[in-house]
């Protein structure tokens, strides 16, 4: 008596990828509805099962399909957008202001369709992902038929679909309702990472994920910066501070894991978190490389990720698993690292139980469902084949198989691909949607990248409007004198600060551009301790407006912004031609003279060493103003014992180069 299947498929090479590594050399698989219903010879199978279509598999390799444990899918549209930048430039500088102009519910859905399409061909038949308007994702992903986590992005700042985390955090309850028991679809909630979560965000986020019992997707110590700052913030490394805000406590899949010592892996096999290994993302932003080798033998359930395109720059799994392989031998000095049967295990098996959906897909056993792809390795570069070792077959799809030689993926017991061909996504029609956006990110990048001001305004933005200065400047001989004078005159302080300057002013090619002055300032208390430090980036426009007789200088206009990331970073994102540094001492009082504010600063430089200087100044807005306040600075120059001469009246910049 022989029962009836949907598909049998027959005369396969099985890598069943359970426990046991089962393969069967001339296997068959039997599928009911979407699941797996039996496993086994391929003569038992036919002899068991009549099925509606049976497909001789011509002796290709019959495996459960590749599963992607982390990535960013609609960032396909941002393919080669910025490379060979540091994870900071390139994301700050480039990645996430393209996003804020162009990111939207279409964007979404062609990027993950045409992701989709890659992945297909590629034999991934599970993902997960990490982005914004994840319900256009999980839209896209269910219509090409594909099983994924579809989590969506919390950050403590304004992102493309969220004015606030508040909305981010209300969006991803409504995914999760939405798609709570699709087929295909898990929607989960994804805090981004530790240091651009608040601890509000991590417990919402952890609270929900416990309350829908669904995944939690997080960036995990992807660079030794993150450690760093973490160490420093919350005086421990990423892990323990997850461990104490109760995140790991629900079903977490860990991306990177690059900078984790011992301790930590303990912790996260302790919790049963998933970890997701991106070869090639940590090597092309040089994060470095994750212990993997150390955490496998830990016991923790390693997958591997293509991460998104931006920083891969693609879907080939085939390609990861490779890298992942060699990465391991080579990191370690071991070359029985990760050896092939495990590296296949990572992007099968355990990758499943990575991304918490091991009890649903990842391996040929029945009652899973029915996800698998057929790889033809009877091509010249698979050739010869050796069987004297029953793992060669997984060195073979390791070290010398292609993604290309994946002929036929199926999912939930749906047919996606058959011989190469897409049957759920038509991307003919989406390539020239897709190119027509990367023309118009072109030329926002270009316009961008024109000057200095809109390269600022596209990293935080100028804080403060364009303003002017009326300035006078002059070396004293004796600061003491001046500071004398200031207190025994008739003004009125309206404060007295003591700071510590330390500025990198940033000249470039053409000097219509102005200055860019990195600012920091060391707030200095009446005991002489470092009370706090502020960070800014000012624009120095190149004009002097106007050049009063008094020698005082209506200057130059400026626009101020806050700066939250380092020097470094700065420095590689503006490039500029030249760089001159300054260290000052500054003591600054406030003043009102004739019903007007002035700053008096009495600077002292140290490097380079060049003498003490005083400087009146006044903020203006108009030039009546500006003339007006010229005579009086002049007037309170004077009063404090000294009169402008004519030469000084520079910006410090000018003053150490006229000097060196
Ligand atoms: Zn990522």
């Amino acid at each position: 008596m022989t029962a009836k299947v949907n598909t049998l498929l027959i005369n396969a090479h099985v890598l069943c990828m359970d426990e046991g590594f089962t393969q069967y050399e001339n296997g068959a698989v039997a599928v009911l509805d979407d699941q797996i219903h039996a496993v086994g010879d391929s003569e038992e199978l036919n002899k068991s099962y009549t099925a509606r279509e049976v497909i001789d598999c011509e002796g290709k390799v019959l495996m459960p399909g590749l599963v992607d444990v982390h990535t960013h899918v609609p960032m396909n549209l941002m393919r080669g957008l910025a490379d060979d930048l540091r994870l900071d430039v390139w994301l700050l500088g480039y990645i996430m202001p393209v996003e804020r102009e162009y990111v939207n519910a279409e964007f979404v859905r062609l990027g993950t369709s045409l992701a989709c399409a890659e992945l297909i061909l590629s034999g991934v038949t599970s993902f997960a992902d990490m982005y914004y308007f994840e319900d256009q994702v999980a839209e896209a992903t269910a219509e090409a038929g594909l099983r994924a986590v579809c989590c969506q992005t919390i950050l403590k700042f304004p992102s493309p679909d969220a004015a606030s985390y508040e909305e981010a955090l209300a969006s991803s309850e409504r995914l999760i309702k939405k798609w709570k028991n699709h087929p295909l679809i898990t929607p989960a909630v994804a805090p981004h990472a530790a240091y651009t979560s608040t601890v509000d965000i991590l417990g919402q986020a952890t609270a929900m994920a416990q309350k829908y019992d669904v995944p939690l997707h997080i960036h995990v110590s992807e660079t030794a910066q993150e450690v760093k700052d973490s160490l420093r913030e919350q005086d421990m490394p990423v892990v323990p501070y997850l461990e104490g805000q109760n995140v790991l406590e629900s079903k977490v899949i860990a991306a990177h894991c690059v900078h984790i010592d011992e301790r930590e892996m303990h912790t996260l096999e302790k919790f049963g978190v998933g970890v997701a290994h991106n070869p090639t993302s940590n090597l092309k932003l040089s994060s470095g490389m994750a212990p993997v080798k150390r955490m496998l033998e830990l016991g923790l359930n390693v997958g591997i990720g293509t991460d998104g395109v931006s920083s891969n720059n693609d879907l080939d799994m085939f390609e990861e698993i490779r890298l992942a392989a060699l990465l391991a031998k080579g990191s370690s000095g071991d070359p029985t690292a990760v050896p092939a049967r495990t590296a296949i295990a990572m992007a099968t098996s355990m990758g499943a139980k990575a991304i918490h959906l091991g009890d649903q897909t990842g391996s040929l056993v029945a009652g899973k469902k029915a996800d698998l792809i057929l790889v033809n390795l009877q091509t010249l570069h698979n050739s010869p084949q050796f069987r004297n070792d029953q793992d060669s077959v997984y060195a073979q799809l390791v070290y010398a198989a292609k993604s290309t030689d994946v002929t036929d993926l199926m999912v939930n017991g749906e047919w996606l691909m058959r011989s190469r061909e897409l049957l759920t996504v038509d991307v003919n029609k989406m390539l020239p949607k897709a190119q027509v956006l990367a023309k118009e990110i072109d030329q926002f990048l270009n316009k961008r990248e024109q000057s200095v001001f809109s390269k600022l305004i596209a990293v935080g933005g100028a804080e403060e409007q364009e303003s002017y200065e009326v300035q006078v400047k002059v070396k004293v001989d004796d600061p003491q004198e001046v500071i004398n004078r200031l207190q025994n005159s008739e003004l009125e302080i309206l404060y007295y600060r003591h700071y510590h300057e330390y500025d990198t002013y940033f000249k470039f090619e053409n000097p219509e551009e102005g200055w860019l002055r990195y600012r920091e300032d060391e707030f200095i208390d009446e005991y002489g301790n470092i009370e706090n430090i502020r960070y800014r980036l000012t624009l120095i426009g190149p004009k002097r407006e106007r050049h009063f007789p008094q020698d005082v200088l209506l200057s130059r206009s400026r626009f101020i912004a806050p700066a939250p990331h380092s020097l470094r970073f700065y420095r590689e994102y503006f490039a500029p031609s030249e760089e001159t540094f300054i260290e000052k001492d500054r003591q600054r009082w406030k003043v009102c003279f004739h019903d007007i504010e002035f700053f008096i600063n009495v600077d002292r430089l140290d490097e380079p060493a060049l003498g003490t200087f005083l400087e009146v100044k006044s903020r203006t807005w108009s030039l009546e103003d500006a003339e007006k306040k010229a005579q009086i600075a002049d007037d309170l120059l004077r009063l404090l014992g000294n009169t402008p001469q004519k030469s000084e009246t520079l910006d410090y910049v000018q003053i150490v180069e006229s000097k060196s």
